[in-house]
């Protein structure tokens, strides 16, 4: 049966297109084994990164440091007994106890007068730490309602996913409003026979993979659309890796039925490669024919997205302060930083004091998805938030706190540590620029 790509990509702590590099260096056929490979062969893969790992380790007088350690901690580490530490500290002109935190330099200097390396290691998870959820409630199941789903397309490029989701739109808002709805916007609301769906433009993969990372999954059905002239394709499955991972449920949207050259048997012939076996077949992918541009079966399409979502039965606490998640964030001349946030759980309301990313402030006035100003927004509604201190970042994730100093507090912090990481890592500066990237 083999091993799916994305889990070996996981338990290797690799992204999965890493994974797929070296899986072509490796010249293995990826196009027809991209989402599982052989055992064997994953094997062969888990072999090389197990020997550069005991290599690591097997470097001599190298002492991998996360913090800072005691003296006592790195007498332990260097195998020598912490008074000898501590005379060695007051020759160098440090007056130190066994328990005393020591900081790089110093652990440098006396690691070196053992024939030791100190290397300063990353530890895990710290980022998830530092921008996750500040407040820790539990909510009552009684206090839980039904919420609408969160919908996120994903495909191939030019498989059709703006068309799409322009469609969707356009057929829920009114005749007056039409005009003043081209504009782009990250996230819209639209009611299928009487119940709500909230469709999020994410702006690529990425994206939904860094609001995963920050434990701001904000998913529950994705629809991956596939160009049925142009059948699955490199991101085509990516997208399906990254909804796996995610564990969402999965709607394929067949797109462009209304062309001559389709072939949408093709299409789900391709799906079954990559582990999804449509229903007609006897397994549980359900697929919808559609044609975004000329809006064929976008109401199917729609009621099979609410049956998919009524199976996972969606609830958030409507009365509790509000989290969410930022969707999309720019700084606009007149109105000061703007942000589209979509909220997770709670009721956000103007005059709220909140947090999202590194920026704080309160809530100044709350724009829906139909340019209307609203006073409040529950659990799957978006909303354009005024009254931020600054632009947060698509992904982050925005929190009602208890007053404008405690937000303002967490949101500084943030800022010091984003700056004392950028100047250790340039990598783990995640901002718009990178999420809007395809
Ligand atoms: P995206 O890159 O996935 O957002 O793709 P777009 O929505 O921008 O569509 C790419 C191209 O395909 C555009 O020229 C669309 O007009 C066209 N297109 C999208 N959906 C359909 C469809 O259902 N039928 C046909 N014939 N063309 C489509
Ligand atoms: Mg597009």
């Amino acid at each position: 049966m083999g091993i799916r790509i994305y889990q070996l990509a996981d338990e290797l702590d690799l992204e999965n297109k890493e994974l797929i590099d070296i899986l072509q260096e490796l010249d293995i056929d990826i196009n027809s084994h991209m989402s599982t490979i052989e055992e064997d062969t994953a094997d062969i893969v888990r072999d090389m990164f197990e020997e550069e790992e005991t290599e690591e380790e097997s470097l001599e007088n190298v002492i991998e440091v996360e913090d800072v350690l005691t003296v006592k901690e790195l007498g332990e580490e260097l195998d020598v007994k912490p008074n000898k530490l501590i005379t060695e500290l007051i020759n160098m002109g440090t007056m130190a106890t066994i328990n005393q935190d020591l900081d790089m330099e110093t652990m440098e200097e006396l690691a070196a007068e053992y024939g030791y390396q100190i290397k300063e290691v990353e530890g895990e998870d710290e980022e998830e730490d530092i921008y996750g959820l500040v407040n820790d409630y539990e909510d009552k199941e009684e206090d839980l309602e039904l919420r609408p789903p969160v919908v996120t397309v994903m495909g191939h490029v030019d498989h059709g996913k703006t068309t799409l989701l322009d469609a969707i739109r356009k057929t829920n808002v009114t005749e007056g409003e039409a005009g003043g709805i081209t504009q782009h916007i990250g996230a819209y609301q639209v009611e299928v026979n009487d119940q709500k769906v909230t469709f999020l433009d994410t702006p690529g993969h990425e994206a939904f993979t860094s609001m995963r990372a920050r434990g701001a999954q904000a998913t529950d059905v994705a629809i991956i659309i596939v160009a049925a002239d142009d059948g699955v394709m490199p991101q085509t499955v990516e997208a399906i890796n990254h909804a796996q991972a995610a564990e969402v449920p999965i709607i394929v949207a067949v797109n462009k039925i209304d062309k001559p050259n389709a072939q949408p048997e093709k299409v789900k012939q391709e799906l079954t490669e990559h582990g999804l076996v449509v229903e007609e077949w006897g397994g549980d992918t359900v697929t919808v024919p559609i044609s975004a541009l000329k809006q064929q079966n976008l109401d199917e399409l729609l009621e099979m997205v609410l049956l998919t979502a009524e199976m996972e039965e969606l609830k958030a606490n409507p009365n509790r302060p509000a989290n969410g998640v930022i969707v999309e964030a720019e700084l606009d001349r007149g109105r000061g930083p703007v942000a589209t946030a979509l909220v997770k759980n709670g009721t956000l309301n103007i005059g709220d004091y909140i947090v999202a990313g590194s920026a704080h402030g309160r809530v100044r006035a709350m724009i829906d998805d139909h340019g209307q100003r609203v006073e409040k927004a529950g659990p799957a509604t978006p909303v354009e938030v005024l009254g931020l201190s600054d632009v947060p970042s698509a992904g982050d994730i925005l929190e009602v706190m208890p007053s404008g100093t405690n937000a303002r507090d967490i949101a500084e912090e943030r800022e010091e540590e984003k700056r004392a990481r950028e100047l250790v890592d340039h990598k783990t500066a995640v901002n718009l620029d990178d999420l809007f990237e395809q």
